[in-house]
């Protein structure tokens, strides 16, 4: 039984992130998708909303799948929350050249506190690579079309805060 840690801040959950858990489905047989907490980064949607809209984007992925799908909190270290949950891997989706510093240095020093957990790399289908939440929320935000890089939910979410 192999669990796998799909962490981020999903704020919100794109069709990026969803083309990445369905890609993450092949690999493991149960998936726990870490919504971190993230209070630096000052998200626009609640950590409880971030929650529900995972979890209601990813239930027929699971469904569809035939792959036990988990969405768990975090607010401690990535590898601890790794420990915690049984994961003897971390998923982590890649787009442009630009995440890729960052996600280096991430492996050097997970590896460094836990050589045991392997982090896999996965790319999203090439019509949602480009997507990131940033930048939905910012063509919301100045009133363009989002219904192309999220579920039809989340884009009423969406609305909805900006409507505020
Ligand atoms: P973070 O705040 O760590 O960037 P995100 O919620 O933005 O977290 O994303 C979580 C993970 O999903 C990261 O590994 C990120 O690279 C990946 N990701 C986000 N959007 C895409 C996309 N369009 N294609 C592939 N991977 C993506």
């Amino acid at each position: 039984m192999r669990t796998g840690l799909y962490p981020g801040t999903f704020d919100p959950v794109t069709e990026g992130h969803l083309d990445i858990f369905r890609r993450a489905c092949s690999l493991v047989d149960r998936l726990v998708i870490g919504v971190a907490i993230n209070r630096d980064k000052g998200p626009l949607f609640t950590l409880e909303e971030r929650v529900a809209m995972v979890e209601s984007t990813c239930g027929g992925i699971a469904k569809d799948l035939g792959v036990e799908i988990v969405v768990h909190p975090f607010e401690n270290l990535l590898i601890q929350c790794a420990q915690d949950v049984g994961a003897t891997v971390i998923i982590r989706g890649l787009r442009a050249v630009a995440d890729f510093e960052y996600e280096y240095q991430m492996v050097g020093m997970n590896r460094a506190m836990n050589d045991d957990i392997e982090t896999v790399f996965l790319m999203a289908d090439a019509e949602y690579q480009s997507i990131a939440s940033k930048l939905v929320k910012e063509i919301c935000r100045l009133d363009g079309d989002i219904s192309k890089f999220v579920p039809a939910e989340v884009a009423t979410a969406l609305k909805a805060k900006y409507a505020k």
